[in-house]
């Protein structure tokens, strides 16, 4: 037997059994192996598409994003893509990271010969992705990632989280006339016990840790349903700004809790290099048990907007950010705890 016919082989498997789990991931919400197996999957293929790049397919989970919307749901085509992150588990695969977005902008006159890139850190909150779209300051749409290009319309469901401002704050000049905000809803740790009470004492469904429990509230097909979980959300990026321009990510940000969107204050730092980066790994790691809500990681992103056009995009992550992962925190352990916190 050829010995690439192995290879197809496991590629086919690979690429069949990360389908499935995506499926029941972001379509039903209801995983049936731990984040960590998924992990060392994809990590898997990603290493044999990376020996083998000939064998790349366009519908691979490496090229793609989430999975297709419901159907039930209205479906919204965004702009500006919807893209997940890359993501390392090793301070080496940082070092790395660092290294090819200095090289990189080195190369293109954005960076000096010793200057260290500035990264803007922030915190991977483990909810879901959503855009909403402001127009002339007033909340019309939200979407969910969905595959990245068309995601599931859940405006009315996000109507209902008092944490999104149906109305920005401003005035007429300072309220853009499109704006496409990016974040993360999710749920806090003491909601999620609550909510898991009660469900018990009414005999429905135990969900099995916060994301699932936020990703399955918000996609309700009755909204009256999602009210009543206690969800919220923080701001992280944006999609369609209509033009606008900055020239840095935290300025960004700034403004956006300008308009009255919640950000995650006080948990954001400037790291210049690698080096820096990897302490603020290790000091969100030694916090993260007293944090109220669960993160699955942190981000690194390229502070510099223009520079962050220079590096552009993969097929499915942006190459000037990337999530520094935490060890998997498994579902069990999450349920126990917040039982005996309560
Ligand atoms: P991801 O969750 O690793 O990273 C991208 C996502 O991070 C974004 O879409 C956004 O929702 C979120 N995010 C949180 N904070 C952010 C911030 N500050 N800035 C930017 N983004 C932020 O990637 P993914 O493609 O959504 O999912 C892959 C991961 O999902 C896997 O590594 C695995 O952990 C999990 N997964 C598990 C299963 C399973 O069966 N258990 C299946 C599919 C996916």
């Amino acid at each position: 037997m050829d010995p690439l016919d192995s290879v197809i082989e496991r590629l086919n498997w690979l690429r069949g059994e990360i389908a499935r789990h995506n499926q029941a991931y972001y379509v039903h919400d209801a995983p049936v192996v731990t984040d960590s197996e998924y992990d060392v999957l994809m990590r898997e293929l990603e290493a044999l598409e990376a020996a083998n790049p000939q064998l790349i397919t366009s519908d691979s989970p490496t090229q793609r994003v989430g999975a297709a919307p419901l159907a039930a749901f209205g479906s919204v085509t965004h702009t500006v893509p919807m893209l997940s992150l890359g993501n390392a588990f090793e301070d080496t695969e940082v070092r790395a990271f660092d290294k090819r977005v200095a090289d990189t902008l080195r190369a293109a006159g954005k960076l000096s010969p010793h200057e260290e890139v500035t990264y803007f850190c922030e915190l991977k909150l483990d909810g879901l992705a959503i855009s909403l779209r402001y127009e002339r300051g007033l909340l019309v749409q939200a979407a969910t990632r969905g595959d990245g290009q068309t995601g599931e319309d859940v405006t009315m469901n996000v109507r209902t989280i008092k944490a999104i401002p149906l109305k920005l704050q401003g005035s007429v000049e300072e309220i853009p006339e499109v704006l496409e905000v990016r974040g993360e809803v999710f749920m806090n740790l003491a909601d999620f016990a609550r909510l898991n009470i009660a469900q018990q004492a009414r005999g429905e469904k135990i969900f099995v840790n916060p994301r699932n429990a936020a990703a399955g509230s918000l996609r309700q097909l009755d909204s009256r349903i999602t009210a009543q979980r206690p969800l919220t959300f923080f701001a992280y990026g944006w999609g369609d700004i209509g033009g606008l321009q900055m020239p840095y990510h935290s300025d960004m940000l700034d403004w956006l809790k300008r308009l009255g969107l919640p950000v995650n204050e006080g948990q954001h730092v400037l790291a210049r290099g690698a080096e820096q980066l990897l302490k603020f790994y290790a000091e969100i790691g030694a916090r993260r048990a007293q944090l109220p809500y669960d993160i699955d990681g942190v981000v690194y992103k390229v502070n510099d907007l223009n520079a962050q056009k220079v590096l552009g995009f993969v097929a499915r992550a942006p190459r000037f950010a990337i999530a520094h992962k935490f060890p998997a925190q498994e579902a069990t352990t999450t349920l126990l705890d917040i039982e005996v916190q309560v």
